[in-house]
């Protein structure tokens, strides 16, 4: 049966980007790629026609479906919105409906763009990394947190938060990166303080035992301070990483710097079953919006992304990638990559990458 895809433009470039992202679906629909989709609102634009800016129309349909992508939320004009109202509560609201614990967030760099990263182009030129972070549990959530006032000495306040995992939020994540690894190179690299913290024993320990089930991946652990350290002295040596929600947040933004460009990289959050949802890293760019000058290839990178990890659709994925890689090679640049000036819209790159999926 064909598999169903929920699409949500947006706000701001989000429809600019999401335009060229069905395009290239579209052109690998009718080459055979057995898959249905449709839109739906979301965000701010959602907001503006009912009033909500997550309809239970929506909703529904990202239950029901077996993807999401979306474009990108938010925009000035919704900040004024009262907080719950929001686009990005919309987002959160999706998130923790849905159960979307395991954020994929991949650095990569086409060689094509060694030179807008901040690091010696030799040390990122094609720099493909995969970095998982726990995204619903960890000191973010844990319990007790707060700032008190009535410690003993009666005239110093305490903030504190709590770093707690249950063993099987250790596991579901373990077994979504040990998934994911099979997926790529093999390689996996868990990412802890267990020298430090007690949940980083257990987390170690967990992610060691439920290893014995993906013999093929070579697991191996790294304390988090080195792992900033190496991400930024030889990043290629990496394949998978996955860490928790806190370690997560830092070493995800580190990496994706180490590319240079927002608006190339895509990203995933997924659930239990692999069901997830894939969105450019980038939000809704205001500035440039209406305009046609946004990068589309985060969006279009993101339906790569869907159809390897969701839909388990390997060659679809390498034919987006290779066409991408085809039209950085034949020199094409949207304007925040344009090392030189010359840019090309966003809707004359989406119709490059039909044009390199056929060729
Ligand atoms: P942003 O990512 O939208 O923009 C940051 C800068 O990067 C801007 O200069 C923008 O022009 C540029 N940029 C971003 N994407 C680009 C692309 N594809 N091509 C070319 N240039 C691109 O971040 P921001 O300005 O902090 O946020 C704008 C709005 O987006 C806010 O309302 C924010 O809440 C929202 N947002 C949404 C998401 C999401 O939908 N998941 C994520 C982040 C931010």
């Amino acid at each position: 049966m064909a598999k169903h895809i929920t699409i949500l433009p947006g706000d701001g470039i989000g429809t600019e980007i999401m335009t060229e992202a069905v395009k290239v679906l579209d052109a690998l629909i009718a080459k055979g790629l057995d898959v249905t989709y449709e839109q739906k609102l979301f965000g701010g634009a959602a907001h503006d026609s009912t009033g909500s800016c997550l309809p239970e129309d929506t909703l529904e349909a990202c239950r029901a479906c077996d993807a999401i992508l979306l474009g990108a939320i938010g925009g000035p004009v919704y900040d004024k919105l009262p907080r719950d109202e929001r686009p990005e509560r919309g987002l959160l609201k999706l998130r923790s409906t849905l159960e979307l614990f395991s954020n994929l967030r991949p650095a990569m760099l086409f060689p094509q763009l060694a030179d807008a990263s901040s690091l010696k182009p030799e040390l990122v030129a094609g720099l493909d990394l995969m970095i998982l972070r726990e995204l619903t549990g960890g000191i973010y959530f844990g319990e007790p947190r707060g700032i008190s006032t009535d410690d003993s000495s009666g005239n110093e306040r305490r903030g504190f938060n709590t770093m707690v995992y249950t063993e099987s939020e250790i596991t579901r994540i373990a077994h979504s990166a040990f998934r994911i690894a099979m997926q790529r190179g093999k390689r996996l690299c868990s990412v802890d303080k267990a020298n430090v913290l007690e949940v980083s024993e257990l987390w170690r320990e967990i992610v060691t035992t439920i290893g014995a089930e993906y013999p093929e991946v070579e697991l191996t652990h790294m304390y988090v301070d080195n792992a900033a350290m190496q991400l930024v002295r030889e990043p290629k040596q990496f394949d998978v990483m996955v860490t928790s929600n806190l370690f997560g947040d830092i070493l995800s933004d580190a990496a994706a710097m180490l590319t240079g460009s927002i608006g190339m990289l895509p990203s995933a959050s997924l659930d239990v079953a692999g069901k997830g949802m894939y969105e450019p890293v980038h939000g809704s760019a205001p500035d440039i919006a209406g305009q046609g000058i946004a990068n589309p290839l985060a969006t279009i990178l993101s339906l790569a992304m869907l159809l390897r990890y969701s839909f388990d659709e390997a060659a679809s994925a390498d034919r987006i990638e290779q066409a991408v890689a085809k039209v950085l090679d034949q020199g094409l640049r949207s304007a925040d990559i344009a090392a030189d000036g010359e840019s090309v819209s966003t809707s004359a790159m989406g119709d490059a990458v039909v044009l390199a999926l056929s060729t």
